[in-house]
């Protein structure tokens, strides 16, 4: 006698109970991390589905990642079975191009349009600040990318910034120039960049209302997850879409932010029926936590969240505080760092499962030993039976994972990054996906250009222009003037290049974008890039290339064309145009490459939303987690903090921080602090392995250290920080002289001792060794290292900056 989604509730607690079956127009889950958030969305919608209150097609779930979507529809599936086909999961951005492709043409786009990720409209800004001398205002194209960007998510554009902007200011005046150049030229290339694809939706729907309407109707059921992390254009977004049909005419001049308010002429009040009749509202579930926000770089507003409330009135609210992820000594770590950030309500996230393992720190001396300890580590904990594919490395920059890279291929650790390959920003497969483009979208200039002569084929700067001018003089678009090489004005040798270039563009047209009513096999895609790569010449010129690199080059294309090959037997019906799409949406936090069997490293903030069994946080020094960068932004510490918290939160069993003395970066060796959120974690959590105290107060240890290379080590990996635990007597009487020889705290601050100038034949006063004399001093810069003979008797190798010794 049960319901039809008995089973779907089955180990939930009741909240989590009422988070799936609760039936209204707004629903809101506010949780700390680990509590199910996501697994009760997922719940949901299979709930909606086996209780046949909604057809997949009704459903539509927004997720932060293509890789999060993939797996909640796995999980609905695994769930309802394979009636879930034609559910919407996917990130907002793979939802509003679906929706653009349909609609594109409402507003002087066409359904071929081109996607231009954050390098490509990088390069158009760029030509346009060259044009119109803009550096002379002091205009950098990053500068005017990231301003456009953070304008767009606000759903600003260069008419409504220009209203409220200084106009008497000239390099405001230039900014607003640039600001419409880069828009019009989008248009004219057919291209929206990423922040239109949400924006122009929103434009699109507010201006369109019965297209809005189309999709008010069809979407039922909203949920979103990481609700925490939208901004102004994605909340937007999602209001135009909750609005009750016939209604969207209302938002369209209002502009600014919009409250939601529900039509009391619909008749769909809160605490109403399942509010799915075809006109009522849709029912929008969202699921967030605010001490998750880390995207505020990006224009998120936590307000998003806090306000959810006053934008639907009579939402329901479900809190959800148990913890099923991680053990307490992991939890109880991350309460006490996340409350030191003000202007949050105090949650404390608990665990059924008793305190677990504790925390391990450890500090190396170098990056390099840092990344021997966790390759070390993670090889023990492969031996004690953890798969290396419930591992995870995490760091703050994307530059921290090439010392882990470098140990880890030498101790044949198996790893993968995540995110971040940039494989697709590769020039030989930009190049590559250029020729795609060229034919797919043929109004892309800037695609056309970049491989007019790629291969080489003597058709330089001056033909361009000239190409140029003849199609604006005639007024067709660039890729039409190709096919009239004989009417360009150049000579024959170049007419013959154009021709040639012009037949294998037409011949690759004819492969992937057949004449209407035919349909492109499935191995269009794949049969039209290599033809474009084979009869341009590109392959061939990699292949004869004596530069070792354009092997690797010429690789990487075959690879791309192994990509086409995998997208036809994923997508039989679908085109060149649906496969560029499909790559330019692999968002940073994605990747297409399967993890299973290695260990994960990428940045904390692609590790939103995963867990793994072991979690490393390498770096957890000041500068780097908070970031430098944060320190003179309002907020920005805070969120530095939620970043950590997030990373954190992350392991389920065993969790690792640890750190480098000194670390090269940026070709400079700079000595590290200890980060402030080591300190914020109690002490009795932390075992630490090698703490910053033994380092910087311990010669025995530190001479050890600075003997000890990466790769250099006897043993078979054995490594100065194990080593340390077996060779040095335990303390006599630890409880009470914990204080400096074992110690389980962190000094405020590593010593730094500056350019302390130190010779030969000075002495020295060291707080635990006394005094001394220094033989000898090695090294450079930071690395410089005094050799001391001690009063007492011992030898020790000190690294000067950070060594606790005084002159005297
Ligand atoms: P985050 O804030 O990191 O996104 P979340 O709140 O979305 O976390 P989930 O990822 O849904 O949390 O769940 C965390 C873990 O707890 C998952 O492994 C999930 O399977 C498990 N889990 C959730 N609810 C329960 C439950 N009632 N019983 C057992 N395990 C649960
Ligand atoms: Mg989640």
């Amino acid at each position: 006698d049960g319901r039809p989604d008995d089973d779907l509730l089955a180990g939930l607690n009741p909240q989590q109970r009422e988070a799936v079956v609760y039936r209204g127009p707004a629903l809101l889950i506010v949780a700390g991390a680990g509590s199910g958030k996501t697994s009760v969305l997922t719940r949901r919608i299979a709930s909606l589905l086996r209780t046949k209150e909604a057809w997949p097609s009704q459903i539509l779930a927004i997720t932060f990642t293509n890789k999060a979507a993939g797996e909640m529809r796995e999980r609905v599936e695994q769930l309802v079975g394979d009636s879930a086909r034609g559910m919407w999961i996917s990130t907002f951005h793979s939802a509003c191009v679906r929706i653009l492709r349909r609609e594109a043409e409402q507003f002087g786009f066409t359904k071929s349009f081109t996607i231009y990720d954050s390098g490509d409209s990088r390069a158009l800004i760029k030509r346009l600040v060259k044009e119109r001398e803009a550096d002379a205002y002091g205009h950098t194209p990053a500068g005017v990318q990231s301003r456009i960007s953070k304008l767009k998510n606000e759903l600003a554009d260069a008419e409504s910034y220009a209203r409220q902007a200084n106009m008497s200011d000239p390099a405001e005046r230039m900014f607003v120039e640039l600001f419409g150049d880069y828009q019009r030229e989008l248009q004219r290339a057919n291209a929206f960049d990423f922040d239109d694809l949400i924006g122009q939706t929103v434009y699109l729907f507010r201006a369109f209302p019965h297209v809005a309407d189309v999709y008010r109707r069809r979407f039922r059921h909203i949920l979103v997850d990481e609700y925490q992390d939208t901004n102004h254009a994605q909340y937007a977004l999602i209001h135009e879409l909750t609005r009750p049909v016939g209604t969207g005419k209302q938002g369209f001049e209002s502009g600014g932010m919009m409250i939601f308010e529900p039509d009391p002429s619909t008749g769909s009040g809160a605490g109403g029926g399942s509010g799915t009749g075809d006109d009522a509202p849709a029912s929008l579930t969202v699921v967030g936590d605010s001490d998750q926000s880390i995207y505020a770089f990006r224009g998120a507003d936590i307000r998003n969240i806090s306000e959810f409330e006053k934008d639907f009135p009579g939402a329901k609210v479900v809190l959800l505080e148990q913890n099923y992820r991680s053990s307490q000594n992991i939890l109880s770590a991350a309460n006490a760092v996340i409350s030191n950030n003000f202007d949050r309500k105090d949650k404390r996230l608990w665990s059924a499962d008793g305190p677990g393992e504790k925390i391990v720190g450890f500090t190396g001396y170098s990056q390099h030993d840092e990344a021997q300890f966790v390759a070390d580590e993670v090889n023990a904990l492969r031996r004690a039976g953890v798969d290396y594919s419930e591992m995870a490395v995490f760091y703050r920059t994307n530059s921290q994972s090439r010392a882990l890279e470098e140990i880890f291929m030498r101790a044949a650790v198996p790893y993968k990054i995540m995110g971040g390959t940039r494989f697709y920003e590769r020039a030989e497969i930009k190049d590559a996906l250029a020729y795609l483009v060229a034919v797919a979208n043929p109004a892309d200039e800037m695609a056309l250009r970049r491989i007019i002569n790629k291969p080489r084929r003597g058709i330089g700067d001056v033909t361009v222009e000239a190409i140029a001018r003849y199609a604006q003089s005639e007024g067709i678009t660039f890729r039409d003037a190709l096919a009239n090489s004989s009417a360009l004005g150049v000579g024959p040798k170049m007419q013959a290049a154009i021709a040639q270039l012009d037949q294998v563009l037409a011949d690759a047209t004819a492969i992937m974008l057949p004449a209407s009513g035919e349909l492109a096999p499935p191995t269009a895609v794949a049969e039209g890039l290599t033809l474009l790569l084979d009869r341009s010449g590109y392959r061939d010129a990699l292949r004869m290339s004596r530069d070792a690199q354009d092997e690797a080059r010429l690789e990487n294309v075959d690879e791309l064309i192994a990509v086409a090959r995998e997208f036809a037997r994923n997508n039989p019906e679908g085109t060149v145009i649906d496969f560029l799409a499909e790559v330019a949406l692999v968002a940073d936090s994605d990747d297409l490459e399967d993890a299973s069997g290695s260990v994960s490293l990428m940045t904390l903030h692609t590790a939103k939303g995963l867990e793994y069994d072991a979690v490393f946080i390498t770096g957890v020094e000041e500068d780097l987690i908070p970031h430098r960068i944060s320190a003179g932004e309002p907020g920005g510490p805070a969120e530095e903090r939620r970043l950590f918290y997030v990373g954190v939160t992350r392991a389920r069993k065993r969790l690792y921080l640890s750190l480098a003395m000194t670390r090269a970066q940026f070709g400079e060796i700079s000595v590290a602090m200890p980060s402030r959120f080591l300190q914020e974690i109690p002490a009795d959590l932390v075992d630490w392995r090698q703490s910053p105290g033994d380092v910087n107060s311990r010669g025995g240890s530190q001479s050890r250290a600075l003997n000890a290379r990466p790769g250099s080590g006897s043993g078979g990996g054995q490594r100065w920080g194990s080593r340390i635990r077996h060779d040095d007597p335990p303390p006599l009487a630890p409880k009470s002289t914990s204080l400096d020889r074992f110690p389980n705290r962190i000094p405020a601050k590593l010593r730094d001792n500056g350019d302390m100038q130190l010779e030969a034949g000075d002495r020295i006063r060291h707080d635990d060794f006394g005094e001394g004399r220094v033989d000898a001093v090695t090294g450079e810069g930071a690395k410089r290292v005094a050799h001391v003979r001690f009063d007492s008797g011992g030898l020790k190798k000190l690294l000067i900056k950070v060594a606790p010794i005084t002159k005297i």
